[in-house]
């Protein structure tokens, strides 16, 4: 297996490590050349993309500026797995209800930018993730999900809030999985994301 990681912005660093602890193999994405050299014939091929957090709207930005956003877009399309970790989430959500630009736009999803306010910046609780328990999650001027379609699968809730998601191949958290690495809790949100690329 081999995942591309989105490397213009944010925590990307993070998610390597991640995926290094899991023993998985992976390249950074920081221009179209990197996605390129990713193609035989066509085809892609990477396994899956993560996409990090940091600010949804450099890293929008910085995907036209540099020509990565149709190719992304397509390749989300055509169902290769993503998993989007906070500003990421907001890259893929179909509609941000506080702010008129949208992205990548690939997930029936409505988002909140910074939906925790600025006083609350950022937190941490534990809290039921389907299928995986109760897991750590950090919060940091993270958006949250309000309206989901119904091909989207709710999978965590912090105060009646959604803040994970999936549909089909896309995984969304409004939370930052790739900050904990205790051996208890043992990258259980990225080790999904393996399984989900393997289903
Ligand atoms: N507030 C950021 C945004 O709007 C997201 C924060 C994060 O990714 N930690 O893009």
């Amino acid at each position: 297996m081999r995942l591309g990681v989105l490397a213009l912005q944010g925590a990307f660093i993070e998610h390597e490590q991640a995926l290094q602890r899991l023993g998985v193999d992976f390249t950074e994405i920081r221009q179209l050349a990197d996605l390129e050299h990713e193609y035989t014939n066509k085809n892609c091929k990477l396994d899956g993309l993560i996409i990090p957090g940091g600010e949804s709207t450099v890293q929008g930005k910085l995907l036209h500026d540099l020509e990565l956003f149709q190719p992304i877009q397509e390749l989300i399309q055509h169902d290769m797995p993503v998993f989007g970790t906070c500003a990421g989430l907001l890259l893929l959500a179909e509609k941000i209800s506080n702010d008129e630009r949208c992205h990548l736009a690939t997930m029936h999803i409505t988002a909140m930018r910074n939906a925790y306010g600025r006083q609350l910046g950022s937190f941490f609780t534990e809290a039921e993730f389907k299928g995986l328990g109760k897991i750590p999650m950090t919060f940091i001027r993270a958006p949250y999900i309000t309206e989901v379609a119904s091909d989207v699968e709710v999978l965590a809730e912090v105060n009646g809030k959604i803040v994970a998601a999936r549909q089909g191949k896309q995984l969304v958290t409004a939370f930052h999985p790739e900050l904990h690495n205790d051996q208890h809790y043992n990258d259980a949100v990225h080790a999904y994301f393996l399984q989900m690329i393997n289903e």
